[in-house]
């Protein structure tokens, strides 16, 4: 460094608004915690290197969950564990931006364990600094897979005992056992000569991930007075006197003078490649019509909800595809229960003309329930003066809503009537565009055979979609 820096580094925003309470001009962490020290190298190399605009930090569960109060940088904050999955799915999508993830040690090497390894084995474009203090923070000082040998900790009041608890997990040793990772190294902030190491290497780490050349990793030692129950000064010395036998540092890997930059395929994301790659291009490209104003469910979130084996899943497939060939952008996502058949299965589907951020219907427009447990947990989400489709023939308690419109369908029953209860999930796509006027029924049946295989399954299901439709019809005429 040339000299004193005297102000704050510009990757961390000037005030922290996003913080609560008055103190919006200093962090949360503890005195004497290393995590504001590596933020500030963090942030000096963001400005340095004039990548704080195009960078992401994803901060994990842990002391440092609230990074994104600090960091002037686009932020996420993820489950616990999950910084690798998410950094992987941002670098993706965005191949220019500098993706960073932000871990502690329960956090990466117990809770994430798997979502660490597999990032780094794929050679994700992403850096990590794992911040390891041998304990959990946030949480209370509980033993972390990198606890010490001997040390209390409060699950381990004894001391750990590798005969209980196993042994410090090395994290830098066991990523460097792999073949993808570009960087690991190992620093320390406990003093002034290791803070300058530590900067350097989280410089290197980034000037790579600029470089795009792949998955890199400062783990980094950093004191937790609190839970450790030390003063700063004494924590500092605790790290050099315990922490360095056990995780001693250095560079365990450089690879980024013999490595290329990662070229990644693009996946081409237009609607008709997307078809081809699934295999349902003979369903492509009806370009139908939209029926007139559709009062009250334009754009709908739609949940979908019953039994394994009740067609749930599928009747969430036919609404999004006749949601495509209508030109909406449209999502679909499953939730399975903890059985297959039999067990309990929702879905949420989106039809909009805008882009769809989060896939899950948590305040459906519509819902449809196909059996009683499904009515029950899902009758209160659905939005006021939304449609609530409930399954007559085995639901035969009445819905409580009286602030949404309530159609009691025969769903099975009808189905039944057609000799396969198998096409109920049809007999609900027939109702669902009959209550909402999105979806005309001839569109529907022109659908058909992208969708089913073999004339008397198509005409089968054909009947199935027209029972459900005229059943609303009649009950709304
Ligand atoms: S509990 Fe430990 S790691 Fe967490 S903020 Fe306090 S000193 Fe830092």
């Amino acid at each position: 460094m040339k000299g004193a820096v005297l102000r704050k580094p510009g990757g961390f925003m000037d005030v922290y608004e996003h913080k609560p309470g008055a103190e919006k001009d200093r962090t949360h962490y503890c005195p004497g915690c290393g995590h504001g020290i590596l933020h500030k190298l963090i942030a000096e190399a963001l400005e340095d290197f004039e990548i704080t605009e195009r960078t992401v930090l994803i901060s994990p569960v842990g002391c440092s969950v609230f990074a994104y109060y600090y960091f002037n940088t686009g932020n996420l904050q993820v489950p616990h564990g999950r910084a690798p999955a998410v950094a992987t799915a941002v670098s993706r999508a965005n191949p220019d931006s500098v993706v960073i993830s932000y871990q502690g040690d329960g956090d990466l090497a117990a809770i994430g364990g798997n979502h660490i390894v597999q990032a780094a084995n794929r050679g994700e474009n992403i850096t990590v600094f794992f911040v390891n203090n041998a304990i959990y923070g946030m949480t209370g000082g509980q033993m972390a897979p990198t606890t010490l040998e001997g040390m209390k900790t409060t699950t381990t009041p004894f001391g750990r005992n590798p005969a209980t608890d196993g042994y410090p997990m090395k994290v830098a040793e066991l990523l460097n056992a792999l073949y993808a990772p570009v960087f690991i190294a190992r620093t320390s902030l406990h003093d002034v000569a290791n803070i300058r190491k530590t900067r350097a290497a989280v410089r290197k780490a980034l000037q790579y991930n600029m470089d795009k050349k792949g998955f890199s990793l400062v783990e980094v030692l950093s004191m937790c007075p609190s839970n450790w129950k030390m003063g700063a000064v004494e924590s500092q010395n605790w790290i050099k006197e315990r922490m360095l036998d056990v995780f001693p540092l250095g560079t365990l890997r450089d690879r980024g003078a013999e490595v290329e930059p990662r070229q990644r395929p693009v996946p081409a994301l237009d609607p008709d490649s997307v078809r081809k790659a699934m295999g349902t291009e003979k369903g492509a490209g009806k370009a139908f019509a939209r029926p007139g104003a559709v009062p009250g469910v334009s754009n709908p979130s739609v949940r979908i909800a019953g039994f394994g084996g009740q067609g749930v899943l599928s009747t969430g497939v036919v609404l999004a595809n006749l949601g495509l060939e209508y030109g909406y952008n449209v999502s679909w996502l499953p939730s399975y229960g903890p059985e297959m058949r039999g067990g309990t299965a929702n879905c949420s589907v989106k039809i909009q003309d805008t882009t769809i951020g989060d896939t899950e219907a948590t305040k459906p427009d519509v819902l449809i329930a196909l059996n009683r447990p499904s009515l029950e947990k899902f009758e209160g989400i659905v939005k006021p003066g939304g449609i609530l489709i409930y399954n007559s023939t085995l639901i035969e308690v009445q819905p409580t809503r009286g602030d949404v419109c309530v159609l009691a369908v025969p769903i099975t029953g009808l189905a039944d009537e057609l000799g396969n209860t198998r096409v109920q999930s049809m007999v609900a796509v027939g109702a669902f565009a009959a209550a909402t006027g999105l979806y005309a029924i001839e569109d529907i049946v022109a659908l058909m055979p992208s969708l089913f295989s073999g004339e008397a399954i198509v005409r089968l299901n054909e009947k199935a979609v027209r029972a459900g439709h005229d059943f609303v019809k009649g009950i709304r005429s």
